[in-house]
Order: structure tokens, then C-alpha cells, then sequence
């Protein structure tokens, strides 16, 4: 060991200390299995909401239509330079006609999405509210932009409205930022009742990370926004391919002035090499479809209320509206321990702790998917730990 690196093994042990060390699992999914150690547990980690990842048929019938412009493992440059091939094109304006939106941009991942849009959208004159509990990505990106940024206590509309009332004329523009479905609580937004305050604030702009609502809420699984009728009201629709949609990337939906401006502006786009024209046609092929998969969404909600209800009969407090569910525990030894339980017993949970989630606040972190069966959410169930104990 170098002698400059023992800051970072102290830092380390510290982590160790506190049980907060992370380390790579060496992992194997398969639908809604997960292989670890030898043992194979019901993958209760996984975000593949609608259990698509890693469906047989479903690959099959991609391979069997894909075109050999598309079959490209690489796209070789920036989509400014010489990357911009035409199956992102194809997928944006299927995006665009699908959110009934002018236009749609796709992006590498959902982490350069919110890297990028708020540094390039966000000035000096603007102010930035964004729930206490945003995704990392978001907070980074709010960090990189020149805007004045204030958090506001989590889901607390009466204090957004508040903040707004206070300083809206002081901002040529004012964005708030939240995600639909929350990632670490599962509790979902009441995006209509944000909306309506556009209609007092004019200078207001929504920006909504649907990461964990795309695919699964909705009608034709368009998320939150179509749940809840307001797919057209918001300024930054903002989504994932790599979660319940089974692929990679990212994508905002917007109006076409703002995607013209993020291509001149947004540096995670301008400075990246773009994605791989295959996984592009892939997650065209599945975004297609979505409005197929209404039977999947129905049973994933079913299993999740059970779930949802069973945490809560056993004593823990639990805001979710979704298949997300925390069974918050408290301490980060506590959640280390039940995790290792649970996975004793066949359930691949992993304990959630600071800083992803407040300090006080770790705990398990259950996200099912589709492809569980409600009697495996029995015998999840059956193994829960009452709180008292
Ligand atoms: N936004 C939210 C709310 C997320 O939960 C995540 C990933 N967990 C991201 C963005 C990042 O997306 P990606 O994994 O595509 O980088």
C-alpha cells in the first residue's frame, strides 16, 4: 500500500466501524431469481417492474425483426458528431407521438439526464425547489447548475407553496424537481396538484423524474403523469429505459425549443458517446409494446398492496403507494441484520442505509417485480418480523 493511500483505508474502516461498508455482490440474476454463494433467493432488489429483463420470448422476437443498420454494438462517437444514427431519431419521435409531445430527447443513462438538463436549464436567475428525498443524480445536477437551490421538506406542498409565494418574483424562473415515484419510500406524488400551481406562477416549471413510474402507472404504462391526466402539463418529463422497461438510457419529453436548447447546451449529452444503436432499437422495441403489458401492471399492483399491508400489520410505519415497499427499521445494524435473515431464509433484500437514506431512517428495501407469484409474496409475508420483536 502507497503511504498516501492510508487516508482512504481509514476512511474505510470507518465505514466498517459503522456498518456502512459496501462492497460488489457477486451476483447472477434470472427473472426473478437472483444466484448468490450458490444459493438462489427471490430477487426482491431488482427494479424490473414489469419482469421483462430477462423474458425469453420477448428476446427472441426482437432478434428474429432486428434490422443490420441497427445491429451495432457501439455507435462510435457523440450523437453531435457522427453518432446520431437513425434509430434514435426513430425512438424519439415514437416517444414524442406515444406522450402526444413535440418532441423527446434520449440520453445515456438517467444519471447523465439529470447531470445534465438542470446545469444547462438552470441560471443564475433561476430557483431551483426539490423535494428533501430527490435521487442523487438530481441533487448532483442541481449542484452543477448556478441556480439558488432550496429542499423542501419531503411530499410538504403547503411549504412549496409557501416558497413560491415568497420568492417568485424575485427568478426569471422557478423549477421544481421531484420524482413521481419516490426511490427509496415508494410514496407517489400528487403531480396534478403541482400543476395547478402553473396556473399561479407562471414562471413556474415542472421537471419530474418518472424513473420508477414509467412502464408501470398508467393506462398504457406512461407513468404517474398519465395516471393521473397530466402528461401534457409537464415541462420535463423525465424517465428510464433501465428499469421497468428493460433496457438502458434515458429520455426527457419536452417542448421542441427546450430539446433544441439541451442539444446546444446539455454537456452529459454534447460530450458522451452515444449509446449503442442495438440497445437503441431494443428499448424502441419494448417502449413499443408497453401499452401491452396492462395484465402485468394489474398483478404487480395486487401483490404490492398485499405486501404493503402486511408491513404495516406487523407494526411498521410504511407511506408507499407503490412496489416499492421500506420496512423501516432504524439502525444501520438493524437493517444489516434483518437483511442477512432474510437472505438466510431465500428473499434477496438489501438493507438500505445513510447516506442513501437519512440517518435514523435504514431499512429494508423491497421492490418486486411481475414476475412474482402471490405465493411468493406469501411466504415473504410469513417471514416478516413483527416490530416489537
Ligand atoms: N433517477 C432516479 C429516481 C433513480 O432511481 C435512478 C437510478 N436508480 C436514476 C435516476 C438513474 O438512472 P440510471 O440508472 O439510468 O442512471
Amino acid at each position: 500500500m502507497e503511504q498516501m493511500d492510508e487516508a482512504f483505508l481509514t476512511e474505510l474502516d470507518r465505514l466498517a466501524g459503522i456498518n456502512n461498508l459496501r462492497v460488489l455482490p457477486e451476483v447472477r440474476q434470472n427473472g426473478k431469481w437472483i444466484e448468490k454463494e450458490g444459493a438462489r433467493m427471490l430477487n426482491l432488489s431488482s427494479n424490473d417492474y414489469l419482469g421483462l429483463a430477462s423474458d425469453v420470448s420477448l428476446k427472441q422476437e426482437f432478434m428474429s425483426e432486428i434490422k443490420e443498420e441497427d445491429f451495432l454494438f457501439s455507435s462510435s462517437s457523440s450523437r453531435l458528431l457522427t453518432g446520431n444514427f437513425p434509430v434514435y431519431t426513430e425512438l424519439e419521435q415514437l416517444l414524442a407521438d406515444t406522450f402526444g409531445a413535440e418532441s423527446a430527447l434520449v440520453f445515456g443513462s438517467g444519471y447523465h439526464m439529470n447531470m445534465g438538463i438542470l446545469p444547462a436549464v438552470a441560471d443564475g436567475n433561476t430557483l431551483i425547489l426539490a423535494d428533501k428525498l430527490v435521487h442523487a443524480s438530481l441533487i448532483d445536477g442541481i449542484r452543477l447548475s448556478a441556480a439558488r437551490c432550496i429542499r423542501y421538506r419531503h411530499q410538504d406542498y403547503t411549504q412549496v407553496e409557501q416558497l413560491l409565494e415568497k420568492h417568485h418574483t424575485e427568478y426569471s424562473r422557478i423549477i421544481l424537481v421531484t420524482e413521481s415515484v419516490f426511490s427509496m419510500d415508494g410514496d407517489v406524488v400528487p403531480l396534478a396538484r403541482l400543476v395547478s400551481l402553473k396556473k399561479t406562477y407562471s414562471n413556474l416549471m415542472l421537471y419530474v423524474d418518472e424513473a420508477h413510474g414509467i412502464g408501470v402507472r398508467g393506462q398504457h404504462g406512461l407513468g404517474v403523469a398519465e395516471e393521473q391526466g397530466c402528461l401534457h402539463d409537464i415541462d420535463f418529463l423525465c424517465g428510464t429505459f433501465g428499469k421497468a422497461l428493460a433496457s438502458a438510457g434515458a429520455y426527457v419529453v419536452c417542448r421542441k425549443v427546450i430539446r433544441d436548447y439541451l442539444v446546444n447546451k446539455m454537456r452529459t449529452l454534447i460530450f458522451t458517446t452515444a449509446l449503442p444503436p442495438l440497445n437503441m432499437a431494443w428499448t424502441r422495441f419494448i417502449f413499443s409494446r408497453l401499452g401491452e403489458w396492462t395484465e402485468r401492471r394489474k398483478h404487480l399492483d395486487m401483490i404490492s398492496s398485499r405486501l404493503r399491508e402486511a408491513v404495516q400489520s406487523n407494526g411498521y410505519e410504511c407511506a408507499s403507494g407503490s412496489y416499492i415497499v421500506p420496512l423501516t427499521v432504524g439502525s444501520s445494524e438493524r437493517a444489516v441484520w434483518y437483511a442477512t435473515e432474510l437472505q438466510r431464509k431465500g428473499f434477496y433484500v438489501l438493507p438500505v442505509r445513510p447516506p442513501t437514506v437519512p440517518e435514523g431512517t435504514s431499512r429494508l428495501r423491497f421492490s418486486l417485480t411481475a414476475a412474482m407469484t402471490e405465493e411468493d409474496i406469501n411466504l415473504l409475508v410469513q417471514n416478516i418480523i413483527p416490530r416489537t420483536v
